[in-house]
This record gives C-alpha cells, structure tokens and sequence, in this order.
C-alpha cells in the first residue's frame, strides 16, 4: 500500500503562466504537496513565489515569455524539472469575418507553437536522462466546443487536445504521463470581460449545473493529483473541470 499517494516531495516542477490566475493556483497547489516549483512568467512570479513560501513551500521565479514560441528550449537541460504545466495562454476576441493576421499568430504561437515546442524541451531532456514525469496542459471546454468570437483560441485549445494524445502515445512507454486540464468558466483575467457583461454572465451560468463559475484552486488540485503516483497510469486523458459544463 502506498501512503504518499498524492505527495509531490522530491519532485521539481515547472509552471507557466505562474504569475496569476490558473498558473498561481497550480504553482501553489504543487508546491503544498512538496514540490519545489519553478514560477515561470513573462513577468515576475513574486507574488506566487511569496504565497508558496508562506505557506512553509519552496518556490522560485524565472522570466519566460513566450512572445518567442522556443523559449524554452534550454530551461530543462541539466535542471532536474520532472513536473510541467504549460499554462500560459491568452485569448482574443473578435467576429471571424473581422479576425487579423495578427491576432491569430499572437494566440496560436503562445497556445498552440510554444506548448507543444516546451513539451519538446522537456521530453527530451527527462528521456535523454531515462527519467519519467507529467506534462499538464491547459486546454479549455473550447477543446471540444466551438465557442463564439474566438477563431484562433478555440483552434488552439483544440490543437491542445491533439498534442497532448500523441505525446501522450509516443511517451508513455518512457514513463511520461502526458494530461490536459479542460477548464470551464473560471474567475481570472482571461474570463473578466465575460463575467462583467452581465447578460452574458447569466446566459453562461445557467449553463453549469454547478451554478457558479469556478475558481482557479478547483483546477490547482487537479493538477497536483494528475502529476501525482496516484495518477501513474492515466495519461492521454483530457479532463473537465467545469461543474458539469460540457456534459450538459
Ligand atoms: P490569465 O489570468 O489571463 O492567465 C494567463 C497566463 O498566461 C498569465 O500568467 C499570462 O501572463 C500568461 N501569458 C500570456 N502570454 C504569455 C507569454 N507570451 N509568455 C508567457 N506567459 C504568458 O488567465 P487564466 O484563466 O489563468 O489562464 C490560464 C490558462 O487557462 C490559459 O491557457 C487559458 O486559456 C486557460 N483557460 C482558462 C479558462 C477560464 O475560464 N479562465 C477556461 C479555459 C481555459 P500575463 O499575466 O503577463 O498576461
């Protein structure tokens, strides 16, 4: 019988987007079950880095903006990381007869390009070293739906989905587990212009049967478990945390 089932202890993890929002909740989430957490942002990590800390964890930040998609090309080489969380993402809003150029490559080089170029990095590394890990990747309920208003993010976050089923395949024999996190409505930046259009919010909520938009600590826990020994054999799996959105 295992005891440490869910614990992280010994285990480096690195996260993206760490700096707010989802990010900071997973950062947090890792970090309370042991692991020492790399804090990756385009900007500082501090404040993440501070409520890991306060809670008697082990944190640090790095500056990783992936403005370049191959950012991280060298951050795992020699580094002991064997937890990644691509989180990192933004979205941006407009009809699809209007949508720019410029619009769709600035989603799809941070959504799509950069996560599954990180996962590169990191697989290599971790496989170079005969070690196994996790790869978390934050995908999206636009993963499965199509959404209104958001051509490169839905693509994307559907892209998310593909890449994390085939490294998932090609990894598992190497003791890679690779999972997606499919979040539903959540409080953060991304979701602030919905969730201040009152007509929209509404029309959103009364779509969850859990009533309530969710919190970023309802998909930190997630994480954590998906990198955990207790979830040594799921891998390829692309799990809703949304209160019961896309089953609707
Ligand atoms: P958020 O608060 O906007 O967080 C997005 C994170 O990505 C921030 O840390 C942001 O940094 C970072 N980021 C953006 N561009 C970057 C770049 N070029 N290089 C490095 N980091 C960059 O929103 P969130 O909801 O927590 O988003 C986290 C993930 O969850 C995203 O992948 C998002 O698509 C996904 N998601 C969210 C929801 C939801 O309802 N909130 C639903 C489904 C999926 P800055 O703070 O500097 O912008």
């Amino acid at each position: 019988m295992m005891s440490d089932l869910f614990s992280l202890k010994g285990r480096k993890a690195l996260v993206t987007g760490a700096n707010t929002g989802i990010g900071q909740a997973i950062a947090v989430a890792l970090a309370g079950q042991g692991a020492h957490v790399i804090c990756a942002g385009r900007r500082t990590c501090d404040e993440t880095v501070a409520l890991i800390a306060a809670t008697g964890g082990n944190g640090e930040s790095l500056l990783l903006d992936f403005a370049d998609p191959m950012a991280a090309k060298d951050v795992f080489t020699g580094a002991g990381i064997d937890i990644l969380v691509n989180n990192a993402g933004i979205i941006r809003r407009a009809d699809s007869v209007d949508y720019s150029e410029e619009d769709w490559d600035a989603v799809i080089d941070v959504n799509q390009k950069a996560l599954f170029f990180t996962c590169q990095a990191f697989g290599r590394e971790l496989i170079a070293q005969g070690k196994g890990g996790a790869v978390v990747n934050i995908a999206s309920l636009l993963s499965f739906q199509g959404g209104i208003r958001v051509p490169a993010y839905t693509a994307s976050k559907h892209a998310v989905a593909g890449i994390t089923k085939i490294l998932a395949n090609e990894w598992a024999a190497k003791g890679i587990t690779v999972n997606a996190i499919a979040p539903g409505y959540i409080a953060t930046n991304n979701t602030e212009a919905l969730r201040a259009d009152e007509d929209r919010n509404s029309a959103i909520l009364a779509r969850i049967p859990a009533g309530r938009w969710g919190d970023p600590d309802d998909i930190g826990g997630t994480a954590a478990y998906l990198c955990s020994k207790a979830a040594k054999y799921v891998t390829g799996a692309v799990l809703n945390v949304d209160g019961g959105w896309l089953a609707r």
